[in-house]
């Protein structure tokens, strides 16, 4: 084994770690067959003044748009055609860590190995510059493609705004308490696309979690494991609804009564 820029830093391995344990669950889940899915994780709070020595291994990429709050942060991104269950086991070959250029439009990557990083960089960083911009703390962003959630997508009397989050919410209280702003919905759109990455960063002012019609999940979080829970709790209340309808039935929901008395109880912001 050579040399890796997590030897010797506790803090930072720990990060590392917990974006290869959420690729695992991914994996684990069903939700990300073959190379499905991206993490992207701001690892700048671990970055120490050796890190930020480091030459870059890479040439110089365009990022393909500027991205004015990203100037000198550092990110950790699965590489692009790598899949997430390679990922689980060795993050540091399965992906990259790459610095953000003064002219916040390219990046070099800086370790372990050139893996170039997933070709969905540009809408994942966009997200990242937006939360910098805003101060809101959040630090990952995750896609992939939970099956119970993809399968609601594919009936347009869930794709109405909120339909599916009060559906979602009603089917067990943690839901409500646990993805608080509920799932926002994007509408079609070619994956990589600039639309897609447009619409997601503008449902992303609402929601923590918006679902992609037809094709998957996109979350931010504060931390990569955040961004998961958010994608779990979803992903259960789909699987009862989708039970009971197996069962032959329509589930009776939590009652409006009962789902403010959660936000009550909890001090909810919805
Ligand atoms: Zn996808």
């Amino acid at each position: 084994m050579g040399k890796s820029i997590l030897d010797g830093r506790q803090a930072l391995r720990k990060e590392i770690d917990k974006i290869a344990e959420v690729a695992g669950y991914l994996w684990q889940n069903g939700w990300a067959e073959r190379n499905g899915g991206n993490i992207t994780v701001n690892i700048t709070e671990f970055v120490d003044d050796a890190i930020k020595a480091l030459p870059a291994i890479s040439e110089v990429k365009p990022i393909g748009e500027t991205l004015p709050h990203l100037q000198g942060q550092y990110f950790f991104c699965k590489g692009t055609g790598k899949r997430m269950r390679d990922l689980a086991r060795w993050p540091m070959d399965n992906g990259s860590v790459i610095r953000i250029l003064d002219d916040c439009a390219s990046y070099v990557i800086i370790a372990d190995h050139a893996v170039q990083p997933t070709s969905e960089l540009p809408s994942h960083l966009a997200v990242h510059d937006r939360q910098i911009e805003l101060g809101s703390g959040y630090k990952a962003t995750v896609h992939t493609h939970p099956i119970e959630l993809v399968a609601m997508s594919h009936n347009n009397h869930f794709l109405g705004k909120d339909v599916l989050t009060k559906i979602l919410w009603s089917m067990i209280p943690e839901t409500k308490a646990f993805c608080p702003l509920g799932l926002g919905v994007v509408p079609y759109q070619l994956p990589g696309s600039v639309k897609l990455a447009h619409d997601t960063l503008s449902e992303l002012e609402d929601y923590d979690v918006v679902l992609w019609e037809k094709h998957g999940v996109f979350a931010k979080g504060t931390d990569v494991m955040d961004a998961f829970d958010q994608i779990d709790v979803l992903s259960k209340s789909a699987k009862i609804y989708l039970d009971c309808k197996a069962m032959g039935y329509e589930p009776t929901g939590m009652s409006d009564e009962q789902m403010a008395e959660m936000s009550r109880a909890f001090n909810l912001p919805r």
